[in-house]
């Protein structure tokens, strides 16, 4: 991007952080974007807590989600809690991300959405001892809940071609299914997969088959 557009595009969330959250502020450190400061989790409207957070902003949002960190030490590092190994909280499955991010979004649509909805959850675990209902599966799990329910199947062959093929550059007609129909893709399937990847990114797409092929050796060698 080049260094006016950038500027304008930091100005523009500094702007919004002030006008909707003002206990957050926008930082450019070693030519990151960082948000640090006090987040106030919201239900229905109300403030019903704070969490102490740092957001590293990536070149590229919101194709590229933003990476989260909680600095309280409330939220601990397990898989359990939806917490990546490398401490950064797991708000969505990289499949999904375009469902919380599409094209249009601003900082305040990360922010009033997964961000708040995450850390609602962890308020609600921290009181009620369990999550709210509908909460999505963290890692391979939460990988294959999205694709039994994208692809109505759960024959793990189908899902990891379907994530291979996202992951190529372009798809090519005549490749063979990925439903395992035996047909082209071209006369099958091709008009879903084309839809998909326009909306997930190579590397969110080879990422998924990593997790979920490494949750797979895992059950193997057990
Ligand atoms: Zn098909």
């Amino acid at each position: 991007m080049p260094e006016t557009q950038r500027d304008a595009k930091f100005e523009e969330i500094r702007q919004l952080l002030q006008q909707h959250y003002p206990t957050l502020h926008l930082t450019c450190e070693s030519r990151q974007w960082l948000i640090k400061g006090s987040f106030p989790v919201r239900a229905n409207g109300v403030e019903i807590d704070h969490y102490l957070i740092a957001i590293l902003i990536p070149q590229g949002f919101p194709r590229n989600a933003p990476l989260v960190k909680e600095l309280g030490g409330r939220i601990q590092e397990h898989p359990d809690w939806h917490v990546y190994q490398e401490g950064f909280l797991c708000l969505f499955s990289p499949l999904e991300r375009w469902k919380h991010l599409p094209e249009t979004a601003t900082i305040i649509t990360y922010l009033d959405g997964a961000l708040n909805d995450y850390l609602f959850s962890q308020t609600y675990h921290e009181k009620h001892g369990k999550w709210p209902l509908g909460e999505r599966g963290h890692g391979a799990r939460g990988i294959r809940e999205y694709l039994i329910e994208e692809l109505g199947t759960d024959d793990l062959s189908v899902m990891r071609r379907f994530l291979e093929y996202l992951g190529k550059k372009k798809i090519r007609g005549q490749w063979r299914c990925y439903c395992g129909s035996g047909k082209q893709i071209r006369f099958c399937h091709l008009a879903k997969i084309s839809d998909l990847h326009n909306k997930i990114t190579l590397a969110e797409a080879r990422y998924a088959l990593q997790v979920l092929d490494r949750a797979m050796q895992r059950k193997l060698v057990e």
